[in-house]
Order: structure tokens, then C-alpha cells, then sequence
């Protein structure tokens, strides 16, 4: 059994995106700062509507694959396939762009608290070009479990094994095998998880601070800060000096190239023109 330990931290760094919401990037904050199959990750989190009412109107994506959820606020999704998903506090959704997918993310709220995450997964390139695909995920759906030590887990993909008992989330049986589990954990508790030695695993905390690894050799990680853990077959991490709430996001590597142009990830240059030609003739969903 090998312990991963922390091998690279990511500050989130503060940007905006969409017509003006502000928001906090970790992973793809630069050029080539990606964890295979995860390009980036997005925190917004803030109470002022000025940073979040702008939302994001119409836009496309093409070869990967949005994760979208949320702790607290109400913002809609609609999309030229004709979903509508109106994702609440605690609900997630997942948008398989695939070949194409024109769709717009805006606030339903003009006060209170917006908080959430986006993930970006990236697509092997044999499933670059398959249709779109699309699952609004409600609060209620998403597995929750009390951990041995302490603490709850909301499993929304991937799976979980606690004691013996393996508790499935929403989605499984994707080719990166995304796992995506949202951790409470009170002072002091530690968190064990068991993974695939070969899968990429990162952490990110959002709330509280964490050691990382094991016991005695264990490297703290600090809020809103994205933790990249070094090849292993179980994770351990421990919730230091209060609580603390973090994502953690492991999966399997495609290890092929990637090219990214804005909200076009493919794997040659060509593809992406191609891609941007295809938005601008209007074929990029057909
Ligand atoms: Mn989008």
C-alpha cells in the first residue's frame, strides 16, 4: 500500500469569465497547469450580486466535458438541444459537450450568496465528436455517507468505500472514471480513500485547512488551494486546527495532447480551427 503524498500546490488565482462573473481558478489559471483528465477548476463564491449577475449568455463547447455544482445560489442552464436544468443549492449538473453544445449558465437570483464549482473534464479524442449528452443532477439524488471517523462524503461520481461498503454516485461507468466527492470533515478527523494507483488525484479545499499524507510526514494544505497528489493506492488526509471542506477529484489519464482555444479542447490545432469555423458557419452541434 502506497500513501500519496502532496506534490504540487495550486493557488486559485482571482479572474472572471463569462460577461463579467468574478471567480477563483486553480487548475487552467495558466497555460499547460492541468491535471489529466481535469483542465480546470473554477470556485465562485461571494455575496455580492455584482460579481455573479452577468452569468454566462450563450456560448459554446466542444471536446470535453462541464461539471457544474452548486453549494448555495440558483442559476439556469439552457442549452440549443432544449434543456433547461435549474440547478439549486446543493445540486449539480454534467454537460458532455461532445461535438457541440451552445448553451448559456445565468443567475436566477439578483441578492444573496452565490457559491459553486465548475470542473472541466477533458474527452479522449474518439469521443471528442459524439453527441451532446446532459444529466441535471437534484440535491436529493446525490448519494451522502457517514464516514468511519467522522465527518459526511456527497458522492456525486465515482464511488466510495467506507468499511466495506461501497456507495456508487450519480455517475459511473464514464471512460475517465471521474470521481467527484465533496468532503465535510470536523476537527481533527482523518480521511482515508482508496483509489487506483495510475489515476490522477487532486484535492480542493475550500473551507479550513488539511494535512495531506500520512501522519508524520504529512504537508499542510491551505484554503482555497488545489492539492496534486503523487501516485498511490490510498489517499489520507486529516482535518487540521477546525473543520474543513474540500473537493476531491481523481481519475483516469487519457495522455494524449491537448489544444486548447477558449471553450474548444481538442487535440490538434486543426481541430480546434475547425472547431471555430464550425461555430461560426453554425455547425458546430450538427
Ligand atoms: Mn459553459
Amino acid at each position: 500500500m502506497t500513501i500519496r503524498t502532496l506534490q504540487q500546490v495550486i493557488q486559485s488565482m482571482p479572474t472572471s469569465d463569462g460577461a463579467g462573473v468574478k471567480l477563483r481558478r486553480s487548475l487552467g489559471s495558466q497555460r499547460g497547469l492541468y491535471v489529466d483528465p481535469f483542465l480546470m477548476l473554477d470556485e465562485f463564491s461571494t455575496d455580492n450580486p455584482d460579481d455573479y449577475i452577468a452569468g454566462f449568455p450563450s456560448h459554446p463547447h466542444r471536446g470535453f466535458e462541464t461539471v457544474t455544482y452548486m453549494l448555495d445560489g440558483h442559476l439556469l442552464h439552457e442549452d440549443h438541444l432544449g434543456n433547461r436544468g435549474d440547478l439549486k443549492s446543493g445540486g449539480a449538473q454534467w454537460m458532455t459537450a461532445g461535438r457541440g453544445i451552445i448553451h448559456s449558465e445565468m443567475p436566477q437570483q439578483t441578492e444573496g450568496r452565490m457559491r459553486g464549482f465548475q470542473l472541466w473534464v477533458n474527452l479522449p479524442a474518439n469521443e471528442k465528436m459524439k453527441p451532446a449528452w446532459y444529466r441535471d443532477i437534484e440535491p436529493h439524488e446525490i448519494p451522502q455517507v457517514t464516514l468511519a471517523d467522522g465527518g459526511t462524503a456527497k458522492i456525486i461520481a465515482g464511488s466510495i468505500n467506507v468499511a466495506g461498503v461501497v456507495t456508487d454516485g450519480v455517475i459511473t461507468g464514464h471512460t475517465t472514471d471521474p470521481q467527484y466527492i465533496d468532503v465535510d470533515l470536523p476537527n481533527g478527523s482523518p480521511f482515508h480513500y482508496y483509489i487506483r494507483d495510475d489515476y490522477s488525484a487532486f484535492i480542493y479545499l475550500y473551507e479550513g485547512k488539511l494535512l495531506v499524507g500520512e501522519p508524520n510526514i504529512a504537508r499542510p494544505l491551505a484554503t482555497q488551494c488545489g492539492g496534486v497528489l503523487s501516485a498511490g493506492d490510498q489517499i489520507t488526509v486529516t482535518a487540521d486546527n477546525g473543520p474543513a471542506r474540500f473537493l476531491l477529484i481523481a481519475g483516469k489519464p487519457i495522455k494524449e495532447p491537448v489544444m486548447q482555444y477558449g471553450p474548444f479542447v481538442m487535440n490538434t490545432r486543426e481541430e480546434v480551427e475547425q472547431a471555430v469555423r464550425d461555430y461560426q458557419n453554425g455547425t458546430l452541434t450538427t
